[in-house]
């Protein structure tokens, strides 16, 4: 089955891409986890105008039944560790000291809370975290999912669950969870087409994460074989890359 995730959801957003992104997901009645930067500084997002009406436009969409999620603090990523999922070379929290990293989820949670969104998911900003990341989540009590690792399904792991998050754009895949990561900032008229072109094939292949069920389960071997192929992959891309 398939989850929708929608990252970099900010104050300073691209206002009619998040609203075309909207409309398309209700057409297909997809409920979406919605990535939601509490204190954004990332200065490409300030580059877009400040939506007056963005907090009640969060607030009807999770009533329609979207789920937010913890995306970080700030949205800064000033560390260049890949972390323990590293699908990048940089990061606001891989690298960073236990203490610089629980006050942002502690604090990126109250500001959420502050404006009345309660969430128990962490999605990292360029899906990069580490072991002190997961020991801050589990000691902030607030989050017990994380949205993202290479893996066939859910699994357990140091005291939190983990939802796998394997591509950037709609595509037959057959693990038993796939989650789509779209940024609708940045999102071109062709992705938007082309994602449209899948949900009239396969909406009712989509699921809500409030529908997963999410049992202690450890990684077994074909989540590790998976997770070994895609990272190495990435690895031979940035050879490749670097050799050229
Ligand atoms: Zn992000």
């Amino acid at each position: 089955m398939y989850i929708m995730r929608l990252d970099d959801a900010a104050e300073n957003w691209k206002k009619e891409n998040w609203h075309r992104m909207h409309d398309l997901l209700s057409k297909y009645n997809i409920k979406p986890i919605i990535a939601i930067i509490p204190n954004n500084s990332d200065p490409f997002l300030l580059s877009f105008d400040k939506d007056k009406e963005y907090y009640p436009t969060i607030h009807k969409w999770l009533k329609e039944g979207w789920t937010p999620a913890l995306h970080g603090y700030d949205h800064v990523q000033d560390s260049l560790s890949g972390g323990i999922n590293p699908v990048n070379k940089r990061s606001e929290f891989a690298g960073k000291s236990y203490y610089e990293q629980y006050i942002k989820i502690t604090e990126g949670y109250k500001t959420l809370s502050d404006h009345g969104i309660k969430t128990n998911i962490f999605v990292a900003p360029a899906h990069t975290f580490d072991k002190t990341t997961l020991q801050a989540l589990r000691n902030s009590r607030r989050i017990s999912i994380i949205s993202d690792t290479v893996a066939n399904d859910v699994y357990y792991y140091n005291g939190l669950f983990f939802v796998p998050q394997q591509s950037g754009e709609v595509r037959e895949i057959f693990f038993k969870v796939t989650t789509f990561c779209y940024h609708p900032n940045t999102m071109s008229d062709e992705q938007f087409i082309k994602l449209e072109k899948f949900l009239k094939r396969h909406s009712k292949d989509f699921t809500d994460i409030k529908k997963v069920k999410f049992k202690k389960r450890n990684k077994n071997t074909l989540d590790k074989v998976l997770s070994a192929l895609y990272f190495t992959r990435i690895k031979i891309r940035q050879l490749i890359k670097n050799n050229r």
